[in-house]
């Protein structure tokens, strides 16, 4: 496997960023401000994911006169959350950007092989005209993001963006094996996997943490 290239990943390098990411990180933190807190990071997250968004020009009229102003036009983007943790990113999204649809891809990775199994698709018919964002908090072992991109791409995806909370650099370099054409947008980059495939320093399961099932 190639060691990971930084050239499309997107690391964010910001103060808010990093308050908000280390409240995510506490263990002490409850899943109601988890929940809130990730919601206003991804609305962060979403200006370098949305950064080549298609908008095209349409005219309008302000209260004072005409002009040409850039807008976003159908068929809109879709979100598509790997699910269950990817909600809590794709949620935010999906504030931030109304008009898009959401799609969810049911994955889950094997306790004793780690290899991610599919269980669930649910995307729109035309996926393949939308600019997508695929989100997933944790880039982990890349093995179900890169497998959620390969189903996007067997249905005809060609714009999409991976978009994360915490990456490792196995990940990276898993996914970027895969999907070398793929930018992927991260609040940040750790120091490596543990040997259950946790992130360290990561936030412990994202899931769990959203939903307090842990
Ligand atoms: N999935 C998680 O939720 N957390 C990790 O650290 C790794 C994978």
């Amino acid at each position: 496997m190639a060691p990971p290239s930084l050239a499309s990943v997107h690391v964010m390098d910001h103060p808010l960023v990093d308050h908000k990411l280390s409240i995510l990180r506490d263990r002490k933190t409850p899943p109601h401000q988890f929940r809130h807190t990730l919601h206003e990071l991804s609305w962060l997250l979403a200006y370098p994911a949305f950064a080549a968004l298609r908008v095209a020009n349409i005219e309008i009229e302000t209260p004072l006169e005409p002009m040409t102003a850039r807008g976003m036009q159908a068929p809109y983007p879709c979100l598509v959350s790997i699910l269950r943790a990817g909600n809590g990113l794709i949620d935010g999204f999906s504030q931030v950007c109304p008009e898009a649809s959401v799609g969810h891809l049911g994955l889950y990775r094997d306790h004793d092989t780690m290899v991610p199994v599919s269980y669930y698709t649910s995307l729109p018919t035309d996926i393949a005209k939308r600019q997508v964002i695929l989100g997933d908090p944790m880039l982990a072992t890349g093995g179900s993001a890169a497998m959620a991109a390969s189903k996007l791409r067997e249905m005809g995806v060609r714009d999409i963006v991976f978009a994360c909370l915490v990456a490792a650099p196995e990940g990276i370099a898993a996914f970027q094996d895969a999907h070398p054409d793929i930018a992927i947008i991260t609040a940040a980059l750790d120091r490596e996997l543990n040997d259950k495939c946790y992130i360290l320093p990561g936030l412990g399961d994202a899931g769990d943490r959203i939903y307090g099932t842990n």
